[in-house]
């Protein structure tokens, strides 16, 4: 799997500021103050790999992730986010695998939609997709583990448990190709 090694924000919700996080190899936690941003974090990692329900960002349109103001601040009309990948390993899709550093960005203005690029050069959302699909990571991948996630897998049902395992064990196509197979 490629590596996530950088994650930049300006405009987005609560990171107003260009605000940079280095994101070391092995499992990452995010502690703080209840308010300080960590949910808003998680959802710029999600928002720049191509999520497009404003409902699983907690906004109720898109436009909700540009910084909206404070008593003290003006509000923005631009968000950006990206995200930068350690490709050395050369892991990544052909199509982008000459680049030992990849740096997907996206950008949204206000009422103007937005955009993704990948290193520096303008794509569709649906590349972006593609990149996380074959990486096997992805706005709604199990290895992003949001608020309140951890106690909804420990008090579901063990069937239900069962299935989060399995999707990311990746074997979750496995089954239902066996279901396929014994109702031919
Ligand atoms: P908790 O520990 O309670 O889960 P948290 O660290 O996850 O808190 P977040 O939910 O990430 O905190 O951040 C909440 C803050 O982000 C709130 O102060 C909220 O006003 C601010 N915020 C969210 N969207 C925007 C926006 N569009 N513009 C400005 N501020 C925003
Ligand atoms: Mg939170």
């Amino acid at each position: 799997m490629v590596q996530f090694s950088k994650l930049r924000l300006s405009g987005f919700k609560s990171f107003v500021d260009p605000t940079e996080m280095v994101i070391h190899p092995g499992m990452t936690g995010i502690v703080g103050p209840n308010g300080c941003g960590k949910s808003n974090l998680l959802e710029a990692l999600r928002w720049v790999m191509g999520e497009t329900s404003a409902k699983l960002i907690r906004g109720s349109e898109m436009d909700d992730v540009i910084f909206a103001g404070t008593s003290t601040r003006p509000s923005r009309n631009l968000a950006e986010v990206s995200l930068v990948l350690d490709n050395s390993q050369r892991l990544a899709p052909v199509a982008f695998n000459d680049h030992a550093e990849l740096e997907i960005s996206r950008r949204i203005e206000r009422e103007a939609g937005s955009a993704y690029r990948i290193n520096g050069k303008e794509v569709r959302a649906r590349d972006v997709h593609l990149l996380f699909a074959d990486a096997s990571v992805g706005a709604r991948s199990p290895a992003l583990v949001g608020q309140g996630r951890i106690g909804a897998i420990i008090n579901s049902k063990a069937r239900d448990r069962r299935a989060i395992l399995e999707e990311a064990a990746g074997i979750a196509g496995l089954h239902s190709r066996r279901h396929e197979a014994e109702l031919r």
